[in-house]
C-alpha cells in the first residue's frame, strides 16, 4: 500500500506487537466510526511478542495488574468468534514455590491480591505438587501454593487474532513501514513520519516495544524503561517426565520458571545481572541480535546450585532450543501506560515488565480508552509515562536500575 503524500487517522498506533494490536482492537471496537491505522516497520507480530514463553499469569506482585491479565483471558472468546481463528490456550494452572521467608511473604501477599479479585488458589503439600509435576523436587519449599486457572497461550497467534479482529472492525495496517519520526509542534504530538510521508491524527499510541525508548526521546519524551533481555531454553522431550498437562512451575528463590512444551520442559532463569542494550543499539529485526556466543549457558550455570533442589535431573536435561529477546523493563517494575501528561495527542503503553502477553487485554482497553477520553475502568494511576520525571533512558546508571528489577522480581 502507497501512502500519500499526506493522510489522516482518528488514531494511529506505532507498532504492530500484542500491544498495539490489542489496543488497535479495543478502539475499533468501541469506536466503530474512527479510522485507526496501525504502523508496522517489520512483518506483523514479527518482534518480541512471538517469542514470548507464553504465560498468562495472573499472580503478579503487582495487584493493578491482575485485572489487566482477566481481561485478556476474557477476550479471547470474543476473538475466536469474530476470527473463526483458534487461540490455543491450556489451562494447566500453576504451583508457585516460596523457598525462604521473603518468597513466602511475596507469595503470601501475591495470593491475597488472587483473593481480591476472586481467583482462587490453594496450598498443596510436597507430595501433592510432585504428583502434579514428576520431576519436581520440594523438600526445601516452605509453601506451595496452586493456582488451578492458570493459562499458558501461544503469544504469536493470540497477537495475530487481535489482528485479524481488529482488521475486520476495519482497522488498517501498513507493513514494512518505519516510523521515522514523531511529528511534534510545541507540545503536541500530531501524527508520524514515515519514508512515504506524513500521516496526521488528533492521538498517536506508542507500541514500539523496546524501540520506543529512542523515537519517544527524540521527541523530548523520556520513557523509563530499557531493553533488557529475557531468555529460556526448551529442553529434549523425555516422555513421561514432562507431560504437556503438567502445570507451570514458578520458583522465584531460585529464580526459575518452567512450562511444557508438548513433551519438553520450556524453562527461564532469572540472572543476577540483567543484559541490557541501549536505545539506539537495538536491532532493526530481533532475529538479527545476537545476545552473547554462549546461548546464555554461563547463566544456567550461574543458577544451576539453585536449581538443582527442586529439579535434581536438570544438569542431564539435553537442550534443543534457546531463545531470546528484549523486554521492557522500568525501574518499579510497572507497566508504562496512559498518556504523556506534557505532550498532547500521545499516549504509550509499553514497559511490559515480561509481563505484556498476559496484560495485553486490559492494557490495550485501557489505552484505548484513554485515546478516545472515555473513563478507564482499570488503575492504571502507577503507570504514568512521567513517573520519574526527566530521566536519561541512555545512561547506564538508569539501564542497571531496570536490569536489577528484573532480577527482583517475585512472580512470573
Ligand atoms: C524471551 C521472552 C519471554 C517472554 N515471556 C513472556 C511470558 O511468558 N508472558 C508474558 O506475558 N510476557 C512475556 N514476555 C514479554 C512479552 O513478549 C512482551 O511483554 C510483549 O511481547 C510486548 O509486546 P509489544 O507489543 O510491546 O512489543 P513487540 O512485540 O516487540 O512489538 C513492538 C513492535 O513495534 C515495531 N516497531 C518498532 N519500532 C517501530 C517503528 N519505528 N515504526 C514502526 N514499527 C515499529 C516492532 O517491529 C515490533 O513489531 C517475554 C518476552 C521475551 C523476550
Amino acid at each position: 500500500m502507497t501512502i500519500e503524500k499526506k493522510e489522516k487517522a482518528d488514531l494511529i498506533i506505532v507498532g504492530a506487537g500484542i500491544l498495539g494490536a490489542s489496543t488497535a482492537y479495543y478502539y475499533k471496537r468501541d469506536n466503530p466510526d474512527r479510522e485507526v491505522l496501525v504502523v508496522e516497520k517489520n512483518e506483523l507480530c514479527s518482534g518480541n511478542t512471538s517469542l514470548a514463553a507464553a504465560l498468562m499469569s495472573r499472580a503478579r506482585a503487582d495487584r493493578n495488574a491482575i485485572p489487566l491479565s482477566t481481561e485478556t483471558y476474557e477476550i479471547i472468546p470474543e476473538l475466536e468468534k469474530l476470527t473463526t481463528d483458534k487461540i490455543p490456550v491450556r489451562y494447566n494452572g500453576a504451583i508457585h514455590i516460596a523457598s525462604d521467608e521473603v518468597s513466602e511473604k511475596n507469595l503470601s501477599s501475591i495470593l491475597s491480591g488472587l483473593t481480591d479479585y476472586g481467583i482462587e488458589w490453594e496450598y498443596i503439600t510436597e507430595h501433592q505438587a510432585r504428583s502434579l509435576v514428576r520431576w519436581l523436587e520440594c523438600t526445601n519449599s516452605s509453601r506451595i501454593a496452586f493456582i488451578s486457572g492458570e493459562a499458558i497461550t501461544d503469544p504469536y497467534l493470540l497477537c495475530m487474532a487481535f489482528i485479524n479482529a481488529s482488521k475486520k472492525l476495519g482497522v488498517k495496517y501498513l507493513r514494512n513501514v518505519e516510523v521515522i519520526q514523531l511529528l511534534k509542534s510545541e507540545n503536541v504530538v500530531y501524527g508520524i513520519l514515515t519514508k512515504d510521508g506524513k500521516i496526521e491524527a488528533p492521538n498517536t499510541v506508542l507500541a514500539a516495544g523496546a524501540w520506543s525508548t529512542k523515537l519517544a526521546f527524540e521527541a523530548g519524551i523520556s520513557l523509563p524503561m530499557a531493553a533488557i533481555r529475557s531468555q529460556y531454553w526448551i529442553s529434549e522431550p523425555l516422555l513421561n517426565v514432562f507431560n504437556p498437562d503438567d502445570p507451570v512451575v514458578i520458583i522465584p528463590g531460585a529464580g526459575f520458571y518452567a512450562r511444557p512444551q508438548g513433551n519438553s520442559l520450556l524453562f527461564g532463569v532469572r540472572e543476577q545481572q540483567s543484559v541490557y542494550t541501549s536505545p539506539d543499539k537495538l536491532p532493526d529485526k530481533i532475529e538479527d541480535h545476537m545476545f552473547s556466543n554462549d546461548n546464555g549457558i554461563k547463566d544456567l550455570i550461574d543458577n544451576f546450585r539453585k536449581i538443582i533442589p527442586f529439579f535434581p535431573s536438570f544438569g542431564d536435561t539435553g537442550i534443543k532450543n534457546y531463545i531470546a529477546g528484549f523486554s521492557c523493563y522500568t525501574p518499579d517494575n510497572l507497566f508504562i501506560a496512559g498518556r504523556i501528561n506534557e505532550t498532547e495527542g500521545l499516549l504509550t503503553v509499553t514497559g511490559c515488565c515480561g509481563a505484556g502477553i498476559s496484560a495485553a487485554g486490559g492494557l490495550g482497553r485501557g489505552v484505548a480508552l484513554l485515546a478516545a477520553q472515555k473513563p478507564n475502568p482499570f488503575d492504571f494511576s502507577n503507570y504514568s509515562p512521567d513517573r520519574f520525571g526527566q530521566i536519561n533512558p541512555f545512561s547506564e546508571e538508569h539501564m542497571i536500575k531496570c536490569g536489577l528489577s528484573r532480577s527482583a522480581k517475585t512472580s512470573g
